[in-house]
């Protein structure tokens, strides 16, 4: 693996001004590699040249970006290897998983390439034409967390290129070296300026969302941060996407068939050791299935394998960092003493590296931390209802709103349910997926805003209406 990893400004590959900070390897606690520090200047320096590169990139023509954008996912998709293997290193998930990320940043690259803004006719009468076109708003900021980094960063800068935009992105801490090694492959295809990269925990987020040279900031992470980010972004109006925090509810219908969607309960609950967005995080369960199903999951939950991610036969990684990981412990913990019962899992494991196994807690209900909190991790709370309308009700009694879903036979009652739930996707006996067509956001204090597909595209420009008096 590459050892040297470099910010990228102008399409220079540059040292950090402010040295290096360590990436940890989750899995061990040794170091991966030394991160560049970028300064509040070199950011400066990056958003320049990114202004610089838009005065020609807004113009480019839709072929070119295409092509360009179809080259670099195949630039992405002849490092692979590589970019699975620093995935693994730095984030943490098992190498699968890992290849699936990889997979879906080429799959979203190549999907973006081809979408296509039309120009809407408004009127075309004997005396006006009106059209509506929609232009590229400038420098866009990309800010991205520690979950999914190289498949959120392609979620940010490829549409934002295609768009006709330039870029300056900057990965979480905790996971840098694989965004640096992509913006290195999508600049052995663009322009000087066109996709910069900056890295650093030290002020860097925050200079981005107040930096007047930045016109929008495309942000997914925690909704703390995204509040601060909306707060700085009122000095020069920038627009703004939030992706943020969510507690997904699902709701097993009494028609469910417990051995049909169990594992996909726990796959979708579990996913990324449960450190994703829009994983189901809260589970309820009518009460003519509850035992029935929590004892299938606790089964699911002992039979997988917990090791470093790069071991062979390993299902399941460790958490990312030490924070989440004390968070997760303390959720568990909190629940226990409330009267959960712990049917797997339940303590960390012994020894070097974040490992805490997948977590089944059983007669725990809202009011307590683990079913009330976003715990993003291993740890899912089975929640007992008799009264659908009630579940309905406590799925919907929670500030976020990113995703929910219902489990049922009856897709039709299953859709009625589901139309109910307050949530920006409500899946039908899934959860958790996302893909490249389909709008993806979240409402209430899960942000605003969405990605994917042609309304996804469309939050990297600006309206501009064409009145013609003929
Ligand atoms: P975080 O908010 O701590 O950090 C996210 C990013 O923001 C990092 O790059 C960080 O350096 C940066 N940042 C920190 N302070 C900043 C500031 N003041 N201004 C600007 N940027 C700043 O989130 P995290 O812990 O990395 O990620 C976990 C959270 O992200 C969870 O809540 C999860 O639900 C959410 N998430 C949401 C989605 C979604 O699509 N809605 C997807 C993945 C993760």
């Amino acid at each position: 693996m590459q050892n040297e990893y470099a910010l990228i400004i102008n399409g220079q590959a540059v040292a950090g001004a402010n040295g290096t900070f360590d990436v940890l390897n989750p899995a061990t606690e040794e170091v991966v590699a030394a991160c560049p520090q970028a300064s509040v200047e070199q950011l400066d320096q990056a958003v320049e040249a990114a202004q610089q590169a838009f005065k020609t990139w807004q113009h480019s023509s839709r072929e070119e970006r295409k092509d360009a954008l179809n080259r670099i996912a195949d630039r992405i998709e002849a490092a692979a290897d590589e970019l699975a293997e620093i995935i693994v290193k730095e984030q943490g998930k098992p190498l699968a998983l890992a290849q699936v990320e990889v997979g879906g940043a080429v799959a979203w690259t190549r999907y973006t390439a081809e979408l296509d803004i039309p120009v809407e006719l408004i009127e075309d009468s004997d005396s006006k034409r009106i059209e509506l076109h929609r232009k590229p708003i400038g420098v866009v900021g990309s800010i991205t967390p520690w979950n999914w980094p190289l498949m959120i960063a392609v979620w940010h800068i490829m549409p934002a290129l295609r768009a006709g935009n330039t870029v300056v992105a900057k990965p979480s801490g905790f996971t840098p070296l694989n965004t640096l090694k992509l913006v290195e492959l999508i600049n052995q295809e663009l322009p000087a300026g066109v996709c910069n990269v900056v890295a650093g925990e030290s002020g860097i987020g925050s200079a981005m969302s107040n930096h007047g040279g930045i016109s929008k900031i495309v942000f997914t992470g925690s909704t703390p941060t995204g509040q601060r980010i909306m707060r700085s972004a009122a000095d020069n109006l920038k627009r703004l996407t939030l992706e943020l925090g969510g507690n997904d509810a699902g709701i097993v219908l009494p028609d469910a068939d417990v051995e049909a969607i169990a594992e996909g309960i726990f796959q979708t609950a579990f996913l990324n050791m449960g450190q994703t967005c829009a994983a189901l995080k809260r589970l309820y369960v009518h009460d003519s299935l509850y035992d029935e199903l929590c004892d299938k999951l606790a089964a699911i939950a002992q039979a997988q394998t917990v090791g470093n991610g790069l071991n062979e036969g390993v299902t399941f990684g460790p958490v990312q960092n030490r924070e989440q990981f004390d968070l997760v412990r303390e959720l568990v913990d909190d629940a226990r003493a409330n009267g959960g019962r712990v049917l797997s899992g339940g303590e960390p494991l012994n020894g070097k590296g974040y490992f805490y196994p997948p977590t089944i807690v059983a007669d725990v209900s809202d009011g307590v931390r683990l079913v009330d909190e976003e715990q993003f991790g291993p740890a899912l709370p089975v929640t007992r209802y008799s009264d659908v309308d009630d579940a309905i009700a406590r799925a919907n009694a929670c500030e976020v709103g990113l995703g929910g879903s219902v489990w049922s036979c009856d897709l039709t009652r299953a859709q009625q349910v589901a139309s109910q739930l307050e949530c920006g996707t409500a899946w039908i006996n899934g959860h958790a997926e996302v893909l490249p067509y389909a709008p993806f956001g979240g409402c209430k204090m899960s942000g605003f805003g969405v990605e994917f597909g042609l309304e996804g595209l469309l939050e990297y420009t600006v309206p501009q209406v064409i009145n013609i008096n003929k």
